[in-house]
Formats: structure tokens, sequence, C-alpha cells
């Protein structure tokens, strides 16, 4: 163990934390090597003492949340992951039912669940949407239908200055997209919907369930991130992989879904280089045919041996 790591867990006094642990499990693709250690932080003082230990040991830090929209090299992260629970992981309901104050790291699952049943239309742009609140915020997750940023009144977040409000005229909330300064950890946000109609709240419901089984039949049941790629405005990822012949392509066990072709799967034990290469391969194919170069929506982590970008 080298000195400022050692130095680092001695600041982690009181936290809960594991070392040299394997990150698959943590991530819907169940692919990713070992993080050097996962802190877990229960409130925000604990999330401002684990940013401050890195900060002074120069230890890399990544906040981890449902793992649903990342690809984790199999040689792992090196540094601190830190996963967020307790008092973070907490949905509290205002009085009137405009407002729902949500820690980071609740199951964004269970947030649209609370949302449609006090009436919010905009979360039925949240349904099938896996992974936690703070990673929703970062990614501005979201559908066609409605984004989480859309409802967002403020954001609580830890900094190198401290605990910081960001109200939401301070974030820009763009496609897939988001403007939070580095080193910001999103510990919980404020939540408003204007105009919720709670007498509608069984009618959306019902809806969610339809929007559930239509996922169910055009998305793989394969271990996957989602969308790999951002689409193209005004085309479609999907449509140009398509186009491009990809369907079925595989390397190693890692395959371009045959269901949605903007969707890379694990069809039993794909190494993470299995996965960005078909990535790479892919977007060198649309390259190729409609000089479009895709832009990645799934957030690439740790190291990856770029075998196939030569002409990118
Ligand atoms: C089957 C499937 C369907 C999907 N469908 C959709 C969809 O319809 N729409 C959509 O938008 N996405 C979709 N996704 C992608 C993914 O679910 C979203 O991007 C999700 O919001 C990511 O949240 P997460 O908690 O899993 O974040 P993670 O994947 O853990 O992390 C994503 C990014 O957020 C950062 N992050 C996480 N927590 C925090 C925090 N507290 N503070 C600061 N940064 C943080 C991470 O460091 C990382 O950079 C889908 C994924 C799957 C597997």
């Amino acid at each position: 163990m080298n000195p400022p790591f050692s130095l680092f867990l001695k600041q982690l006094e009181g936290l809960t934390y594991q070392l040299s642990q394997p990150l698959a499990p943590y991530t819907t693709f169940k692919i990713g090597g070992p993080a050097d250690i996962i802190v877990f932080a229960h409130n925000e003082t604990e999330v401002l003492q684990v940013l401050k230990a890195t900060h002074q040991t120069q230890t890399p830090l990544f906040v981890l949340g449902g793992g649903s929209n990342l690809l984790v090299s199999d040689a792992g992260i090196r540094g601190c992951v830190l996963m967020l629970k307790g008092s973070l992981a907490e949905i509290t309901v205002n009085d009137t039912g405009h407002e729902i104050l949500v820690g980071a790291g609740a199951s964004f699952p269970k947030l649209t669940n609370t949302a449609l049943k006090l009436g919010w239309k905009n979360a039925l742009g949240f349904c099938g949407t896996p992974g936690q609140v703070g990673g929703a915020l970062k990614m501005n997750a979201g559908t066609r239908l409605g984004e989480i940023g859309e409802v967002v009144q403020e954001v609580y977040a830890a900094t190198l200055d401290g605990l910081k409000i960001f109200q939401k005229h301070h974030v820009q909330f763009s496609y897939r997209q988001t403007s939070f300064p580095e080193n910001t950890i999103i510990t919980k946000t404020r939540l408003r919907c204007e105009n919720p109609s709670p007498l509608d709240a069984s009618e959306f419901l019902k809806s969610a369930e339809e929007l559930a089984k239509k996922r169910k039949a055009t998305q793989p049941k394969w271990r996957s991130a989602g969308s790999v790629f951002k689409n193209p405005t005004p085309d479609f990822a999907g449509r140009l992989i398509e186009a491009t012949g990809l369907k079925g392509l595989k390397i190693g066990d890692a395959e371009v879904s045959t269901t949605h072709a903007n969707f890379i799967v694990n069809i039993k034990q794909a190494k993470a280089q299995d996965v960005f290469d078909l990535s790479q391969k892919v977007r060198q194919e649309v390259y190729r045919k409609f000089n479009i170069l895709l832009e990645y929506e799934v957030k690439l982590v740790g190291t990856f041996i770029n075998t196939k970008t030569e002409n990118l």
C-alpha cells in the first residue's frame, strides 16, 4: 500500500468501507474489475469527509450510483469509489404533494413511482430508467415524455468548498448532460411539480405499466447499460447502427443487441474490453457509412486498450 493511500485510509475513521471489491455486482452490465476501496457514506458529513480525504491525499474519486450507465474496465477503478446510503437514500413528500425531497442514493424507479402516485405527469418520462437519483440528475435521465431536469427546484451537493445548494437556474440540463462542476457530489435534490393531478394518478400508473410492457417488447432481456450512444439529432443511433447491418455482431460475449441496435448486451461473461471493442467497431462502421461520429451516452470508467480507433 503506498503512503498516500494509507494516509487516505487513516482519514476514513468512523466510515464503512471495503477494500479490493469487484464492481461487476454494482453495475447493470455485471462487468467491471475491482475498486481499490468502496466507501459507503450515510450522510452529508461523511460525503464531505471522503471528498476532503481524497483531495488531501490525491486519491482519485468516483461516485457510483446504480451503475446503470457505466462500462467499468476489467482492471477496475483505481482509488476510491463512493456510494450513498442511509439518509442519502430517503424520499420525503411535502404536505401539498407539490414537492419531493429525495436523497441522491435513492432508487430512481422508486422516486418515479412516488411521483406518479402524486399525479406528476412528467414522471411518465422517467419510467423504465433504472439507477439512482444522483445518477439520474448527473445524466438528466428521461425520455421524450420528460426528463428529471424539468422538475428540479434545487440540488444539494458536497464540494471542496463545503455543502452547496444549486438553484435550478444554476445548472444546465440538456440531452443526457448537465453542467455540474467537477468534484461535485450530489447528495439530494428538491423536486417540484407545479400542477400535480392526484385524481389522474391511477391513469398515470396504468400508462406506466403500458410503457413497461412496451419496453419489455422492444428492449433486450440481457444485461446492458441501456443505450450505448446518444441519438445524433435528428436521427437515431439505433437506426444508423441497424442500417449499417451490425445487429447481432459479437466480440467475445458482447453482442450488438438483435432487439435494439443501440444496446450492447452481455450475453454471458463478456469482458469490458469486448464491449468497448464492439462499441468502437460500431462507431467506426457508422462513421464510414454515414459520416456521423456517434457520441457515447454510457460512461467509460477505468482504462481500455484503444485497439479499434485508428480512423476516428
Ligand atoms: C435497461 C436500461 C434502460 C435505460 N433506459 C434509460 C432511459 O430511458 N433514459 C435514460 O436517460 N437513461 C436510461 N438508461 C441509462 C441509466 O439508467 C441512466 O443514465 C441513469 O440515470 C443512471 O443512473 P445511475 O444511478 O445508474 O448512474 P451511474 O451509472 O452509477 O453513474 C452515471 C454517472 O453519474 C455519476 N453519478 C452518480 N451518482 C452521482 C452523484 N450522487 N453525484 C455526482 N455524480 C453522480 C457517475 O459518477 C457517472 O458519471 C437505461 C439503462 C438501462 C440499463
